[in-house]
């Protein structure tokens, strides 16, 4: 276990203004060992000067007076040893890297530190530096289990991290503090939900595989409409909804798809298939970039009339649909729009941003179940809805399909006013 951070080293018996050795220096503080079965220590290794390596040792069993840990958020906190009476001032950029270091502290102090985290004196002497900082790796690869950094985690520069087919069954927090990641590959694991987080802190997120994992599973016993509805918060991020260019959710047993896909506005892959779908959020139609969908092997019954405002490079259909039922239905025409219908259609149409610290949630959740009219309007509750069968190669110049299967799907339409309808059956759509 390794913590590189600034330390300053105070002594308690000495004045003020005269602490000499005080001063706030690069370091890396370990929890080691001399010998093999030697006791554990705190190796303070500050950064190598003219070619001279400091190596300081500070005894653990009985030796730490207290931990100060109020300002561990800000990434500050001091040891106190009992001999020598020193203070160690730390001060780390990485506040959860501080705290699993304390946590390791604790560990060793109650002799329940696992010893492979255990570093020994002699590896810290001959390696001229340790400071990890130097030693910037961009593509990480976890191949298996034993490979997995438990305790001293990712190195901080990774840009593509790839932990896949090890049966992981949650999300491992400490993949959130690697800001410079651009690739995270978790597919194959048993994973059945994504921390909120996860759409907040990563700036340059551009692929993300969840593909082969259990989100479509609710953890725990509870199916509660609360643990459903949180589920897909992550989709909401700010980071995310920009920087996401590949979403892979393929064989996640989904029986829906969250309608915050309709978030990612810089999609441009999505797949979804191999999953239970039976129907497609009516926000699938608004991602402007989105060019290569794959829905192939779900249930699906129809597609959202908004689908059919999407212009793709390739969409596979293959093994898509349930057998359908190709009832065209129409209905009514004539209705009155409530003040809310009015506002929410404001709000959606213009692309103003709205979220929980603005409005209340509920009509968050209102305003993100959109449905969408032929013509790119957003409508609510009061629409007109009919069914038709329409030709995919309108929308999508590639189409995989399966041999049974033709280029045509029921679509479910929605339209936002009784115009709307008037000039679509006018213009043949
Ligand atoms: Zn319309």
């Amino acid at each position: 276990m390794k913590l590189v951070c600034n330390v300053e080293v105070n002594h308690r018996g000495l004045l003020a203004g005269s602490n000499v050795a005080g001063k706030k220096s690069q370091s890396c503080l370990s929890i080691g060992k001399q010998n093999k079965n030697d006791e554990l220590f705190i190796f303070l290794q500050s950064k190598p000067r003219n070619g001279n390596q400091m190596i300081n040792k500070y005894k653990i069993d009985g030796n730490i007076e207290t931990v100060f840990t109020k300002f561990i958020n800000d990434g500050k906190s001091t040891i106190r040893i009992k001999e020598p009476p020193v203070d160690l001032n730390i001060k780390s950029n990485d506040s959860l890297q501080l705290k699993s270091f304390l946590k390791a502290l604790h560990l060793g102090f109650n002799k329940q530190l696992n010893n492979d985290t255990v570093i020994k004196l002699k590896d810290l002497q001959s390696k001229t530096n340790s400071f990890p900082t130097s030693t910037v790796k961009k593509k990480v690869f976890v191949k298996s289990k034993a490979e997995y950094p438990v305790l001293e985690g990712f190195p901080r520069t990774t840009e593509e991290l790839h932990v896949s087919g090890l049966g992981r069954k949650s999300f491992d927090r400490q993949i959130l503090r690697l800001q410079s990641l651009r690739i995270l590959d978790l597919s194959n694991n048993a994973i059945t939900s994504i921390p909120k987080e996860l759409g907040n802190v990563f700036a340059h997120l551009t692929e993300l595989n969840l593909a082969s994992n259990l989100l479509g599973e609710i953890a725990g016993v509870q199916n509660t409409y609360h643990s459903i509805k949180n589920k897909w918060l992550w989709l909401n991020g700010s980071s995310i909804t920009t920087s996401l260019r590949l979403l892979d959710l393929s064989d996640n047993t989904l029986k829906y798809l969250p309608k915050q896909v309709g978030k990612l506005k810089g999609l441009v892959t999505l797949k979804v298939s191999h999953n239970q779908l039976e129907s497609l959020p009516a926000s699938i139609g608004v991602l402007p970039r989105l060019k290569y969908l794959d829905l192939s092997v779900n249930n699906l019954k129809s597609l959202p009339g908004s689908f059919r405002n999407l212009r793709l490079d390739s969409l596979n259909v293959s093994k898509s649909f349930a057998s359908i039922s190709l009832a065209e239905s129409a209905g009514g025409t004539c209705f009155i729009m409530s003040l809310k219908e009015l506002s929410a259609r404001a709000v959606v149409n213009n692309r103003i941003y709205y979220d929980a610290s603005i409005v209340p949630a509920t009509l968050v959740d209102y305003m993100d179940d959109a449905n969408f009219c032929m013509c790119g309007s957003s409508c609510f509750d009061e629409v007109i809805s009919k069914s038709a069968i329409k030709d995919l190669r309108f929308i999508a110049s590639s189409i995989i399909s399966d041999a049974q299967s033709t280029n045509h799907a029921l679509f479910n339409c929605t339209f936002c006013s009784s115009r709307c309808v008037n000039n679509f059956k006018k213009r043949g759509l």
